[in-house]
This record gives C-alpha cells, structure tokens and sequence, in this order.
C-alpha cells in the first residue's frame, strides 16, 4: 500500500526544503559557477535501478548536496554572466509551489476558472507595465497567454500566419502553394524549427541580411525578398523581427519592417524574449518603437523579469485569428462556459492541451517588487554591463564589438594584438579569444559564452542574475584581463591567476 506524506509531515518537509533553497542561495558566491568533473560523473553518483522501499525524506534531501550541486553550472551565481540570465526570485519560488501544491489543470476556463483569469490579468498588467500597443489588451480584440517558451511562442505565431495567409486552408485540406517566413539571418533558431514543425522546411524560411555593424535586419533586403518570392507565386506568410538578438542584441528596425508587413498583408512576429523586459524602463522603449504594426508579441519574464522558467508572455493583436487556427474541440471538453463565448479557454492559445498555474508566480513576483522593484532591476543589470564595458574599452588590447543598449557585452581581444598568422586572417585572433574564455571559466569563479560576430570569435558578457553588483563584475574583468596579460606572454597560468585573490 502507498504511503502517502500526511499534511503534518509535508509541513516538517516542507520548511527543511525551503530551508534548503534559502542556504543554497546564501552559499551560491561561494561555490564554482560551474562543474569541473567530466561528463557521467553524476550518473555514477545514482544507484542503477529504482528503490524497491521507500525512502526516508531527509536522506533524499540530503542526496540534493552529494548528487546535484556539485554537478551544476549555477545560473542564479552573482558571477554567472553566461547565454542569457534566467534569474528567478524568492517570489516566483513561492509562488510556483503554490501552483505544484494546487495542482490544477487549467486547459479550459471551466478546468480552473481562477487559473485563466488571474493569467489573463497578468499579462493584462505586463502590457501595462511594458506600455505595450492597447491592441494586445484583453479588453479589445487581442490578449496574452503564458507559453513555456518564446520558441513555443515563435511555433503557436508561426500557425497563426498560416491560418491567416491560406485563409483558412491550413488547418483545411492543407497548404496548396509555398509559404514562406522572413528573418533576419541573426535571428533566434527557433524560427527554423518552428517552420520545420509547420511544414514549411527548412527552404521555406529566408535568412535576410543584417547591417555589419548593428547586425539589425536590414528591411530594404526584406522587401527584395518578398517581391522575388510573390514574382515566383510564392506567399509571404510571416515577418519575425527580433528586438536584442540571442547573438548580440542586436534591434530589428520594426516600424520599417512593420510598414512591409502592412504592404503586403505579412503577419509580424516580433521575438523579444530577452530584451523585452528592458520595455518596463520608459527610457528603453525606444526599442520597441514600432511595436504597433505587430500581429504576435513576446518576450520571457523567465530570462531577466525574475520569474523563475518557465514563463513566455506572449500577446496578439486578434485572438480570434489564434485560436481558430488551434482550436480543436472533443466531446469530452464541451461546456455551457465555453459555449456562451463569455470565458477564455487558454488550451486554444498553445500546442499542449493542459497547462499549470504559472500566472501565480507572476502574480507574487509582480506584486512583491512593484514595477519600481522590477525596473531597479532592469537598471542594474544595464548600468553593470555599461560598466563593464567601460572597463574593456579603457584597455587597448580589446574592443566592444557591438552596441550594447541592454546588459549583454559583445568584446574580444584585438586581432592586431597578436602575430599575424601563417594560417587564415584572423584565425590567430580567433584561437586567442577562445583560449582567453576557456582559461577564465576553467577559474570556476565567473562564466561567460562565446558567439560568432562577423566571423570572428566573440565573448559575451550578459548580466541578470539577481544577487550580481560591482564585485563580480569588477572580478570578471581582473580575470579577463590578467588571463589576456599571461596569455601574451604566452606564459599563461590558469592555476596562477586562480590562485590571486580578486
Ligand atoms: C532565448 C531566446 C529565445 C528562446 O527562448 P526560450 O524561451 O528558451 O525558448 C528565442 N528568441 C530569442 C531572441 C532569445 O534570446
């Protein structure tokens, strides 16, 4: 027979797990920010097959110091300045054990009434704190939903185009003439998977170019595109323009690129999954000047809005578009509340048909720090990266490579500071930066990723975890910096710069 954990001995559990997480995160800046140990390493630590008798609580609780910390890279590190932030909060844990401990469904507005509309006010407040178009408000036409991810949003943007463009016949008797999708070549994959996934291949997405220095699509390119592809019989089904790129953040220039989708009747997505949450600061809404002409809109409150993953806030400008292209209804989900058309039924906004309580982790993160709290933190991370590359910039050895108008550092070692090379222009270079990335997180005490600008290898220095201030960037620089010191000496010593104090 099951035992199942009575509500006294979840209590006793309960506070020992909390108690945990508050250590873990008192004790983060003390550990690596990444594993050392080779690949199986934490495999090894699980015994091959499943326990026949269940176990003490404390010994599984325990196993979480022996088992996974050691085999994590810890995103919520003051000195993790990695991919992207994916930062959460104390108020987003809560509230998303409050959803595990509600364990509701909340595909149709009759499944959990209070899990859609406390969604549907949400992202009613996120539009007004992002001040975005009214379009996306649910009391006019349009309305948000939480997906998982912004990929999941670029996917649910991607059918709705094409319900749109075919009029109809995509979720019909199918596509008859070839569709095609639009972005920029420094756009997020997730567009060409998405395409994939619609049927569209890979040939159906054109990769258009970007300006050398920006790295934002260039629209007078879009529009060549677009006619080439209308002058062949083909349909221009869907526009996604970025604002802040994964690669480098970079901006699409949307109120161009909006004016061509309005042209020619082209649905614009636009994919602000990370850059998105700077729009709570009025003095960054600049780069979402446009926003007006788009059809669908999001961006991640899991990335750097302190919400833990996974939460997309994703918006369109005519809900009905959307969910006649999902809709789907069995017997079996048929009610008098979805029927009188008075009610939400979120499952028609997604691919999945269930869906957890994820608004409530928002509604605590919303209402803890207050847009005040919310845009002192977007600040931070901006002026902490404004610094950074302050630091790089006073140093000749390095250049920043790319604007940096949010928290994210493009900059890499000089190709004239090392030898020309027998091999290809700018390989040298390229080894350098690598071999000066790998050297600094091979420290353990900061980590940083790499990406490819104009060719050449790029480090990236992104900042947003919550607990992250001067210090560790000021550190992030003294290792860069000495560990590009020893590297021109051709002498370096990751050991020796590991063992100096910052
Ligand atoms: C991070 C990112 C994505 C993917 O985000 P997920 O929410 O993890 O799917 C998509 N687009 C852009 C521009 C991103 O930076």
């Amino acid at each position: 027979m099951a035992t199942h954990m009575d509500p006294e001995e979840f209590r006793r559990n309960g506070y020992a797990v909390i108690d945990w997480i508050a250590d873990y995160w008192a004790t983060l800046a003390d550990r690596p920010v990444t594993p050392a140990d080779p690949p199986g390493t934490v495999a090894a630590r699980l015994p091959a097959s499943p326990p026949e008798r269940g176990e003490p609580f404390d010994r599984i609780l325990a196993d979480l110091d022996t088992v996974v910390t050691p085999g994590l890279t810890h995103w919520q590190h003051p000195a993790f300045f990695g991919y992207f932030p994916a930062n959460t909060s104390g108020p987003s844990v809560l509230g998303d054990l409050v959803s595990a401990g509600l364990g509701v469904q909340g595909m149709l507005w009759a499944s959990a009434p209070a899990c859609t509309e406390v969604e549907t006010v949400m992202l009613d407040w996120l539009a007004e704190l992002l001040d975005l178009p009214t379009r996306f408000r649910s009391t006019g036409t349009g309305g948000g939903v939480i997906q998982d991810s912004a990929s999941s949003a670029t996917l649910v943007a991607t059918l709705a185009a094409l319900h749109r463009a075919s009029g109809g016949r995509w979720r019909g008797r199918g596509l008859d003439r070839r569709y095609r999708v639009y972005t920029s070549a420094e756009a997020h994959s997730s567009v060409q998977k998405a395409a994939r996934i619609a049927g569209l291949g890979d040939d159906g997405v054109r990769a258009i170019g970007a300006d050398p220095y920006t790295l934002a699509l260039r629209p007078e390119l879009l529009r060549a595109a677009i006619e080439a592809d209308l002058a062949a019989g083909d349909v221009p089904a869907l526009v996604v323009a970025t604002i802040g790129t994964t690669s480098t953040t970079a901006v699409d220039p949307l109120p161009a690129i909006g004016e061509l989708c309005q042209t020619y009747g082209t649905w614009l997505h636009v994919d602000a999954a990370y850059a998105g949450a700077a729009a709570i600061c009025p003095e960054l809404r600049w780069s979402h000047a446009g926003l007006e002409y788009a059809d669908s809109y999001c961006f991640d409150p899991h990335k750097w809005l302190l919400t833990g993953f996974d939460c997309d806030a994703f918006w369109v400008a005519d809900r009905a578009g959307l969910t006649e292209a999902l809709s789907v209804l069995p017997e079996f989900l048929r009610n008098a509340a979805s029927e009188s058309g008075a009610v939400v039924d979120y499952r028609d906004w997604q691919v999945p048909l269930g869906r957890r309580f994820r608004a409530l982790k928002l509604w605590f993160v919303l209402r803890s720090y207050g847009a005040e709290g919310l845009r002192a933190h977007i600040c931070t991370g901006i002026a902490l990266a404004a610094r950074f590359a302050d630091l790089v910039r006073a140093d000749d050895r390095f250049e920043v490579v790319v604007p940096h108008p949010f928290s994210l550092v493009c900059f890499r070692l000089r190709a004239t500071t090392v030898e020309p090379s027998d091999g290809q222009p700018g390989a040298a270079a390229d080894a350098l930066n690598a071999e000066l990335l790998h050297r600094v997180n091979a420290t353990g005490r900061v980590h940083l990723t790499h990406t490819r600008v104009g060719g050449r290898h790029t480090l990236r220095l992104a900042v947003g975890a919550p607990q992250t201030s001067e210090r560790e960037v000021a550190l992030a620089w003294y290792l860069i910096e000495r560990t590009a010191t020893a590297l021109h000496r051709g002498a370096a010593d990751a050991a020796a710069v590991r063992a100096t104090d910052g």
